[in-house]
């Protein structure tokens, strides 16, 4: 019996490594597995500054 069973498949997905974002799809330079915004989304996101920047559509 051997006790060579110290694979650890955790450390693999651990890497920087080119992954996709998951908000915008777009691919972008990881860091690690706890990456998963690329810059731009994790910034603070584009959008909503957009969506607030556009004003006050429906006003009385
Ligand atoms: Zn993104």
């Amino acid at each position: 019996m051997s006790d060579l069973f110290e694979a650890t498949p955790r450390a693999r997905g651990d890497v920087p490594a080119e992954r996709v974002c998951l908000k915008c799809k777009a691919s972008f330079p990881s860091d690690g597995f706890g990456e998963r915004l690329c810059k731009r989304c994790k910034s603070g996101g584009g959008w909503k500054n957009a969506a607030l920047a556009r004003g006050p559509l429906a006003r009385g």
